[in-house]
């Protein structure tokens, strides 16, 4: 910007010239008369300006910058394009600040802002469902004064610490959380708290299912290790012994095998790689088969009838709608007194299609029935182990069900039976193929 400092030199330059000019004119007296009124009216001017600029700065506004020429108008206009860049630069960032806060708002996490006396600065929406604090409530508030579990204070103390801490939120106590200190700026800190719940549910699980198969496989171990033991030490064994021993053996081997063989059918399922096949399955013959297969299994102990009400077929995976089915037929043997009576049934149920296993048994008290579909959950596990049981039958039932966007229904009466039910929806079933049939 070009300064025109010369034009107040250049205004007194003139008023002197002037001035000499009436002195030479006239005389000295009216050219001091002259050169005062001129003084005073540049004095004037500028007291005008000065006072303009006096009432401006009480309310400082880039669109109310006052008006001038000459110098002071150079000195407003500097003062324009000073406010008009120091609107931009305030605009600029409180843009920015609302960004952050929005993207804060929308961290899936609890962010804290702590002071180095641990007063609340800031926190998001987050914090408040996890920890009960408030943004607007509790701002300037000494966070250890609000969370007083002793664990959380003695967290809060011990800035050092690396490890995050678990603990319970106060607000929900079936929520686990796990809380982070991070330090920033002028001795301030981050509290980070996560949602740790359904990690901490998964490796409970993972934990107990370990231990579980750990403990499903060292018995049958410990028998077959047992005999094995024992055979070497005798010195002569008859025949008849050595069979009975070699039998019993097989029956531990056999069970090995079928925990080995539910364990991989398993993990097959939830592997997320092994999509559903879409096979078009004839339920009313794989029903046939599973008659026939319950017959054997049964082995004239039960009275088992077949109800296919429908030839609607289902589309969805033969081998694994098999295996389904054929858990919650051979439960129903397994679990049914000999002389019980096992039917089962496939129908219609509205627009669904119901595949269901009712039998006679020893049914089930109402409190196991929620958890039956857990791996394992037995209600009897000696019972379960003498008729050849896993523990994953229902498990994998469950699994396939879903899979196929069908659900188990089981209704049961203790000491008078129990009916599994699935239900598939209208979009998985179709019309048979007549020539197929
Ligand atoms: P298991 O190999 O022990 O049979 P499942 O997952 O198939 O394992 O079944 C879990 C438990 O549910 C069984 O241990 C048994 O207690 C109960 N159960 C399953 N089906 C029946 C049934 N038809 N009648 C009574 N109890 C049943």
């Amino acid at each position: 910007m070009t300064v025109f400092w010369w034009r107040p030199l250049a205004a007194l330059a003139y008023t002197a010239l002037f001035s000499i000019a009436v002195w030479a004119v006239s005389g000295r007296v009216p050219a001091l008369v002259f050169a005062s009124a001129i003084l005073l009216l540049l004095f004037l001017q500028n007291l005008r300006h000065l006072f303009a600029l006096t009432r401006w700065l009480k309310n400082p506004q880039a669109n109310t910058v006052p008006d001038s020429f000459g110098l002071w108008e150079e000195a407003f206009s500097g003062l324009y394009r000073l406010m008009r860049q120091q609107t931009y630069s305030q605009q600029s960032l409180s843009s920015a600040l609302e960004r952050f806060q929005n993207a804060a708002q929308a961290i899936p996490d609890g962010v804290v802002v702590l002071t180095e006396a641990d007063q609340i600065e800031w926190c998001n929406p987050v914090a408040h469902t996890h920890l009960g604090i408030d943004n607007d409530r509790d701002r300037g508030r000494q966070l250890s004064y609000l969370l007083r579990a002793p664990a959380f204070i003695a967290f809060l103390e011990n800035q050092s610490i690396a490890e995050p801490l678990v603990f319970k939120s106060p607000l929900h106590h079936d929520i686990t959380l796990s809380a982070q200190q991070v330090p920033f700026g002028d001795h301030q800190r981050l509290l980070i708290t996560r949602d740790i719940t359904q990690m901490e549910k998964v490796e409970t699980m993972r934990r107990d299912f370990i231990a579980n198969i750990s403990h499903e496989l060292r018995t049958p171990l410990t028998i077959v290790g047992g005999f094995l033991e024992t055979m070497l030490d005798m010195e002569r064994i008859d025949a008849e012994t050595q069979h009975g021993y070699f039998r019993l053996m097989q029956d531990q081997t056999r069970r090995m095998q079928r925990l080995v063989e539910d364990l991989l059918t398993l993990s097959r399922l939830e592997s997320a790689q092994n999509n559903l096949k879409e096979e078009e399955v004839n339920v009313p013959r794989l029903l046939q088969i599973l008659l026939n297969e319950a017959t054997t299994l049964s082995g004239g102990r039960h009275q088992l009838t077949l109800h296919a009400e429908s030839d609607r077929w289902l589309l969805g995976s033969e081998s694994e709608l098999r295996s389904a089915f054929g858990n919650l037929v051979s439960n129903a043997i397994r679990y049914t007194p000999a002389g019980g009576k096992i039917s089962m049934h496939w129908k219609n149920r509205g627009e669904e299609m119901t595949f269901a296993v009712s039998d006679t048994g020893e049914g089930i008290d109402p409190n196991h029935i929620s958890r039956l579909t857990e791996r394992f959950y037995r209600i009897d596990r000696s019972r379960s182990r003498e008729t050849g049981g896993t523990g994953l039958g229902l498990s994998i039932v469950k699994h396939v069900l879903t899979r196929h966007q069908a659900k188990l229904e089981i209704t049961s009466t203790l000491g008078q039976g129990s009916t599994f039910s699935a239900s598939f929806p209208a979009q998985r079933t179709l019309a048979p193929e007549k020539e197929n049939y």
